[in-house]
């Protein structure tokens, strides 16, 4: 047990196994598939597996510090810190892990 110091969160952001692929994909307004090009408008990538996030009005953020990790929930991040990355968005299955894991997650103002 350790009460003075904040745990780190078990989870990291741009973790997922895909995450490049599928952010790419989110930010790119056309891409093939099949053969076929599809127009979509671009969307934000979820901060952990990259996927295009449908609905912004509703999202979520998850805070980023010390160059790629979560801010615990229980952390005030010093956002005049070199490593400070800000809020990214997380969609809602990756909100419930990184919830899960520790990290501070809010709704997206
Ligand atoms: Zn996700």
């Amino acid at each position: 047990m350790c009460n003075t110091y904040a745990m780190n969160v078990s989870v990291s952001p741009f973790s997922g196994s895909k995450y490049h692929e599928n952010a790419d994909r989110a930010f790119s307004r056309n891409f093939f598939r099949g053969g076929r090009l599809i127009e979509k408008p671009s969307e934000e990538p979820c901060c952990i597996c990259g996927k295009g996030i449908k609905d912004l009005s509703k999202a979520l953020s998850a805070e980023v510090y010390h160059g790629g990790e979560f801010v615990p929930a229980d952390v005030e991040a010093d956002n005049t810190d070199a490593g400070y990355m800000g809020w990214y968005y997380i969609g809602p299955e990756c909100a419930k892990l990184a919830k899960s894991a520790g990290a501070k997650v809010r709704r997206t103002k």
